[in-house]
């Protein structure tokens, strides 16, 4: 099996040494970057499997700018990305979270910790990325193409409630708790606070209101929230 591709964007070189350093030791190729301009050109011509984003970074564009325009270009918005920060900086862990990133490493890590978070990001984002379209009432959701359809309209869909919204459609009627939303949506190593995830709720139910289907995103009492076409008793 061929090795997969991180890049591996940060600009002091001791700590993107050592990165490199760990990365190919655990079997994965790098490449490597120190800035956002260069980050952008290692994407486009080498299309990495993975991200790792310092969210520092020279050059007048921070690590997070670059992290939202990858999220909005539909031909690399699929490549998933760790946020990088040093200690200090966790209050923008929601906001990295927001503008898409897959994960959040708080510097220092150790190297085994890095390791096990892009091998868990890896797997949690080739399992969202099935390639069929799920269909739900008039709702369907492309996993390609990363488009959401409500009875043929295109959906302005964000890059986490897009997460929330393919996890649930594809365990509809089931019922899920919040801290299980967060494991599957965002990964378990991520400090997210339960709160979040009723923030990403109602503005997944926001996004679906004018289709008629924000109800298909239902409240359980006592548990938390399931994805169903019926109507809730
Ligand atoms: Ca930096």
């Amino acid at each position: 099996m061929q090795n997969e591709t991180v890049l591996v964007v940060e600009d002091e070189p001791a700590i993107r040494e050592m990165i490199v350093t760990t990365l190919e030791m655990a079997g994965f190729d790098c490449l490597q970057a120190e800035d956002v301009s260069e980050a952008h050109n290692r994407v486009v011509d080498a299309r990495p499997a993975i991200i790792l984003l310092d969210w520092m970074l020279p050059g007048g564009q921070s690590g997070i700018d670059f992290c939202r325009r990858l999220k909005k270009d539909e031909l690399l918005s699929e490549i998933p990305i760790i946020m990088l920060t040093a200690k200090g900086e966790e209050d923008n862990k929601v906001q990295g979270l927001d503008a898409g990133a897959d994960d959040y490493i708080t510097k220092p890590f150790s190297t085994r910790e890095l390791v096990s978070r892009i091998k868990a990001v890896l797997r949690r984002s080739s399992a969202l990325s099935g390639d069929k379209p799920i269909e739900a009432g008039g709702l369907s959701l492309d996993p390609m193409s990363q488009r959401v359809t409500a009875d043929g309209n295109s959906v302005d869909i964000g890059p986490t409630e897009y997460r929330l919204l393919a996890f649930f459609m594809s365990h509809p009627e089931r019922a899920y708790t919040r801290t299980q939303l967060l494991d599957q949506v965002w990964g378990g190593n991520v400090y997210v606070e339960d709160r979040t995830i009723d923030v990403h709720i109602r503005r997944l139910r926001k996004v679906l209101d004018p289709y008629g289907y924000a109800g298909f995103i239902q409240t359980v009492r006592g548990t938390g929230y399931r994805f169903s076409t019926q109507t809730q008793g």
